[in-house]
């Protein structure tokens, strides 16, 4: 199993004493009774990927698609996922 690709933190006003704000994987935890909402994390190494790939299309602005044939399958896989709504 891999790493979770966001997790989130419990708000502050609801940490217990002893042990601290608790992490959780839910998609989409409630607000506490305060009505705060949890803080959303995402992994380093996707926001670093995603770094890379808006730099490519950068460079690449020129060429056709960002440059997408000149992207590593992985770069594909992100742009592909990201742009598969603006495609139709
Ligand atoms: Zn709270």
């Amino acid at each position: 199993m891999s790493d979770p690709k966001r997790i989130y933190l419990q708000p502050e006003c609801c940490a217990d004493p002893d042990t601290g704000r608790m992490w959780c994987e839910d998609q989409d935890p409630e607000e506490c009774e305060e009505g705060k909402a949890w803080t959303e994390y995402v992994r380093a190494d996707r926001v670093k990927a995603l770094e890379e790939l808006v730099s490519h299309c950068w460079v690449h602005s020129d060429y056709e698609n960002c440059g997408y044939r000149k992207m590593t399958t992985e770069q594909k896989k992100i742009f592909d996922s990201l742009t598969i709504e603006l495609k139709f």
